[in-house]
């Protein structure tokens, strides 16, 4: 499970460019398939801001760094190398890829796995950047349970934004949706908010307010105050992947209007052969678990596709073999 030294390019069966939840997992059984694995990791992952990972089944709880942590050394336990930098470009040459990082270094890969996550544009609040993780929230597994019957406020800003406060409904019996830039709900979305109680209000929202740490409310361009203790935001989502672009990847906009995303097989095989994306970058919507998932799924598609192109390679050879004996006794 050596990488391979050539004419100062050192080559890695895999190189995955990302060490969230996706990469590492990845790492992990492309390490264990005994497999050469380089992490590259810009040590920026999307929950950062969070003090906890909730709803990952056994690690409910764990800090977001901590979790990372732990995958690290479990992966650099099968002998993956992982270390911090950032890709600034990938292109395809013969038998694979070089890679090449920001700081002027460059590896080579048999196959990429790329799993950089996404970028959460947030809405253009003071103090919404601030609160980000902690108080301004957006997903209701992430953080809804820890804002359970808590006066919650849920800032219109995309297309899901009705669906957002009726799930937030469902934790708390005081919600309310401020519609904010958009027009008011109408129609059948406002009377579902009507229906489970969500009150309605218009005007752009101009701050939050907070005291000793702690959001109290939302302060509209009129000067109210609304009283939250909780406020849940749609950042637009917008995958990591611009230093694809030289390999003909680039992010689409994704079906349901809330960003762009690199589209992928359901293996996570992208239209450009020997690239795999995993996590965020693909699945917009993938939590921790999910994302770890995909990235083992394909880890293992890596793997055997590896094991294909080494097995085509040793008949090739072991034909040539034969033959020569052949042609040697006649
Ligand atoms: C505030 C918040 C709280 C959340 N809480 C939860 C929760 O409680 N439970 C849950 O299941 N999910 C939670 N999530 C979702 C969770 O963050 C994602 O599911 C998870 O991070 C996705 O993992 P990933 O590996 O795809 O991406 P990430 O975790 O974002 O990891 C991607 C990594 O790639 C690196 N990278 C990017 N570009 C490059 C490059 N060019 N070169 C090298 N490295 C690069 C980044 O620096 C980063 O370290 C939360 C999200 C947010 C925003």
């Amino acid at each position: 499970m050596c990488a391979t030294e050539g004419q100062d390019l050192t080559t890695y069966d895999v190189v995955v460019v990302g060490g969230g939840a996706a990469g590492l997992s990845g790492a992990l059984m492309l390490g264990r398939a005994r497999r050469s694995v380089l992490v590259i990791d810009a040590g920026e992952p999307r929950n950062a801001p969070a003090s906890a990972v909730h709803g990952f089944l056994t690690r409910d709880g764990t800090n977001p760094g901590e979790l990372l942590e732990a995958g690290r050394a479990e992966a650099r336990g099968y002998g993956a190398r992982v270390i911090y930098g950032r890709v600034a470009s990938a292109v395809a040459v013969e038998g694979g890829f070089t890679v090449d990082l920001e700081d002027g270094s460059r590896v080579g890969a048999r196959r990429l796995l790329v799993a950089t996550g996404l970028v959460d544009e947030l809405p253009d609040v003071p103090g919404v950047r601030e609160r980000w993780g902690r108080d301004v929230l957006h997903c209701p597994y992430c953080h809804g349970w820890e804002v359970r019957d808590r006066a919650i406020g849920v800032l219109a800003g995309g297309p899901l934004s009705v669906h957002q406060a009726l799930m937030f409904r469902q934790l708390s019996a005081d919600v309310m949706f401020f519609s904010h830039t958009m027009p008011p709900p109408t129609g059948e979305q406002a009377e579902q908010l009507a229906a489970r109680g969500i009150r309605v209000v218009d005007g752009e929202v101009a701050s939050l307010e907070v005291v000793e740490d702690r959001l109290v409310g939302v302060r509209l361009g009129d000067g109210r105050v609304v009283g939250r203790e909780a406020l849940a935001v749609s950042p637009r989502m917008s995958a990591r992947a611009g230093f694809l672009a030289a390999l003909g990847l680039r992010p689409e906009e994704h079906p349901a209007g809330v960003g762009e995303y690199i589209p992928s097989e359901a293996t996570g095989h992208t239209d450009v052969p020997g690239v795999w994306v995993a996590g965020n970058v693909t699945d917009l919507v993938a939590h921790v678990g999910a994302a770890a998932a995909a990235g083992a799924a394909a880890a293992a598609q890596i793997n055997a596709d590896l094991v294909a192109e080494d097995t085509e390679r040793a008949v090739s050879a072991y034909r040539a073999r034969r033959e020569a004996r052949t042609a040697g006794r006649r």
